[in-house]
């Protein structure tokens, strides 16, 4: 039987759990596979996941700074990938080709959905970033029909490039300071900040007791923004280990067609990163 052979790519890739992750869903499924982290060269993604594939590889993963070369490496792209202009799994349909597509969106909204039982429509909603973390989850969320979407970016003209990619739906843009004086139900940090132990400029008071915090970055203890939201008594503060173990999920049905469990494997995560 042909081995089943699965990988992320990415540069840099040690830090990446993807193959923890995905050999534990392959656990709870009873099978054996194979999943290798692979780090390509800066300008190589296309060489690497062309040899991958010619290999016999099943299915790969993408993480920085691939998504947008993973986009133009496939042959045919999800509808979900074309509004991320982003692909984070390829799989191979049955006449051969390569199917592009992008669990970062579904990842982010099923922990927020399912793990944090906060339901995304009617809510008023803020997206700080204009990132391609941003334009990967934006597509999703705005099918959960929120009441309002508001994107904020230092950089405004990215934030209005964003926006324009969105036909037909209503976004609106603010500045920070510009959020003085709205309050928020959801408040989704897609910057980079924390990456960087910084906070992005937000004024106090957007806030409520019933507000869910999320950061999209992970670690060990509270980001920057989750530290401001709990002084300012958000009710849920939330960091994006969940929506990683979500879009994994996503990625591992999609090549399996097996739904795995993900508490377990989040919270066994949690306790190691503690
Ligand atoms: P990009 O480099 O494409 O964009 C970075 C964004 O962050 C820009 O909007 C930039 O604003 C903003 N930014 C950076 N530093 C600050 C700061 N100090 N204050 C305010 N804004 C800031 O990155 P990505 O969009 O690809 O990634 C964003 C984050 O999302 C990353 O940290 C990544 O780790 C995380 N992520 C997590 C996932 C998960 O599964 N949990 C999945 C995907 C991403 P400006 O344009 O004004 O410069």
């Amino acid at each position: 039987m042909k081995e089943l052979r699965y990988a992320v790519v990415g540069h840099p890739i040690e830090h990446s759990r993807s193959p923890e992750i995905h050999l534990a869903f392959a656990k709870q499924e009873g099978i054996e596979l194979r999943y290798e982290r692979i780090l390509a060269p800066l300008d190589g993604f296309k060489a690497v996941a062309k040899d991958f594939f010619e290999a016999g590889g099943s299915g790969l993963n993408i993480t920085l700074p691939f998504k947008g070369d993973a986009y133009e490496f496939v042959d045919e792209r999800t509808e979900r990938a074309q509004a991320a202009l982003a692909v984070n799994t390829i799989s191979i349909l049955p006449n051969g080709k390569l199917l592009g597509d992008n669990t970062d969106g579904v990842g982010i909204v099923s922990d927020i959905l399912n793990n944090l039982d906060c339901p995304l429509i009617a809510r008023r909603v803020l997206i700080l970033g204009a990132g391609g973390a941003v334009r990967g989850v934006l597509q999703p969320i705005l099918a959960q029909l929120p009441l309002s979407v508001t994107i904020a970016n230092r950089n405004l003209d990215r934030a209005k490039a964003l926006v324009s990619q969105f036909e037909g739906y209503q976004i609106d843009i603010l500045s920070y300071a510009e959020l003085a004086g709205h309050e928020f139900d959801v408040i989704i940090n897609g910057t980079s900040s924390s990456l960087h132990n910084e906070l992005p400029p937000i004024p106090k008071g957007i806030f409520t007791e019933k507000t869910l915090a999320y950061d999209m970055v992970y670690g060990a203890g509270l980001t920057e923004f989750l530290k401001r939201a709990q002084s300012e008594k958000a009710g849920i503060l939330a960091d994006g280990l969940g929506m990683l173990v979500e879009q994994a999920a996503a990625s591992y049905e999609i090549w399996r067609g097996y739904k795995p469990e993900t508490r377990s494997i989040t919270n066994a995560l949690r306790e190691q990163l503690a």
